[in-house]
């Protein structure tokens, strides 16, 4: 099992019958199947094996990458989070309240409430609509913030 996981890292996906040859592989998909009957059986064990409480190890795409995922939120906020904010901030800078909608030379940025550099999150609930005014204030005050 140790084998496959080293194979699984190196493809970072699950490895194809014909991959597992050396030296990609230390043992051949035969010798799976010899153990396992089939290789898709071998597949099905490794899967049983990696979600198991006692594995100890790091795969590319196993739980513990998307709990450490959890625990940190990337710095960026992609479209659809941004759209989000603007949509529950109406459009609106939340501390001058100005908006492109009255204003065409407004422009709103996403702001993280709690700066990400200081453990912020990049969720929904830290983060605001800021003109760029505001932003640049808001940057002076906390020095190390910058969008
Ligand atoms: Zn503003």
């Amino acid at each position: 099992m140790k084998n496959l996981i080293d194979v699984w890292t190196k493809l970072e996906r699950q490895p194809k019958y014909a991959e597992m040859v050396k030296p990609l592989s230390i043992y051949c998909a035969g010798t799976y199947e010899r153990r396992f009957g089939t290789w898709r059986k071998a597949l099905e064990t490794f899967v049983e094996y990696v979600n198991s409480e006692n594995a100890e190890y790091e795969l590319p795409n196993n739980k513990s990458l998307q709990k450490k995922k959890e625990q940190r939120t990337s710095r960026g906020v992609n479209l659809r989070l941004r759209f989000m904010v603007f949509r529950r901030d109406n459009f609106k800078c939340t501390i001058c309240g100005k908006s492109p909608a009255n204003d065409s030379a407004v422009i709103l940025h996403v702001d993280h409430i709690h700066p990400w550099v200081k453990g912020g999150q990049t969720v929904i609930d830290n983060l605001q609509t800021l003109c760029s005014g505001c932003n640049v204030g808001k940057s002076d005050l906390n020095m190390i913030e910058t969008k």
